[in-house]
């Protein structure tokens, strides 16, 4: 069965309306100037390299406005995307990787299926990320979580402290977070999150996540006079 094939039930309007929703992001106009075909965003694309994956396609799908072919990508092609931006070498000015970030945010809003079985493995390092403001923390660095990464991973968890106090900046002397964060930043972060959308992203693909995270940012926002939910 082909791709196109498999997304052939979906009513043309929901494709229509999805692809419209993209179209009227405001930073739509600055991803897409129309397309040479150079392939140079592929060359530069280091996902191109390991998957069935093509800036250059992602482009020309959302410039000829074909729906059958952005469908697929919406679900597909846009998670495969390591958002290094690498592609903003385009000649003609394009931002496929900002297109496909404007994408991924439709597909979460509209609840589907295909983002929440991407976004499934990634809850404990959205916790992470969001209840500490940074990003993921040292004493993530485990044998176990990251088998892959061979044994000196063990060997540098054994001693981390050790490893985080040979860091020069005192900030950086933590394990359970990246660097050290005030009350002040993580009131602002808590804040940029709710009101633009971010924590109604997260409750559409992770409802369970989403309580838990309000429930660590309720008491620095409460204190900071704004209701938590
Ligand atoms: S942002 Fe995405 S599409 Fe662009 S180069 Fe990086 S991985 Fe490729
Ligand atoms: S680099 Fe730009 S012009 Fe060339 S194929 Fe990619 S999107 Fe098109």
């Amino acid at each position: 069965m082909t791709l196109q094939a498999r997304y052939a039930d979906v009513p043309v309007e929901t494709k229509q309306r999805l692809f419209d929703e993209v179209k009227a992001d405001l930073r739509f106009r600055d991803t897409l100037y129309g397309c040479y075909e150079c392939g140079i965003c592929v060359a530069a694309c280091p996902s191109a390299r390991f998957y069935d994956f093509s800036p250059r396609k992602i482009a020309q799908a959302a410039a000829r406005e074909d729906l059958g072919i952005f469908y697929e990508q919406l679900n597909d092609d846009i998670w495969n995307c390591s958002q290094c931006f690498s592609c903003l070498r385009c000649p003609r000015g394009n931002n496929p990787g900002g297109l496909i970030t404007i994408m991924r945010e439709v597909a979460i809003n509209n609840g589907l299926a295909s983002a929440r079985q991407a976004l499934e493995g990634y809850g404990r390092v959205v916790y992470k990320i969001m209840s500490t403001g940074t990003q993921v923390s040292p004493d993530m660095l485990q044998p176990n979580a990251f088998p892959d990464w061979g044994p000196h991973v063990a060997e540098i968890s054994e001693n981390l402290l050790l490893w985080r106090r040979a860091l020069p900046p005192e900030t950086l002397h933590t394990t359970s977070t990246a660097w050290e964060v005030t009350d002040r930043t993580l009131t602002e972060l808590y804040l940029i999150w709710h009101m633009t959308g971010v924590m109604d992203m997260i409750k559409e693909v992770d409802a369970g996540l989403h309580m838990i995270l309000v429930d660590v940012m309720e008491e620095l926002l409460e204190d900071a006079g704004y209701a938590a939910d």
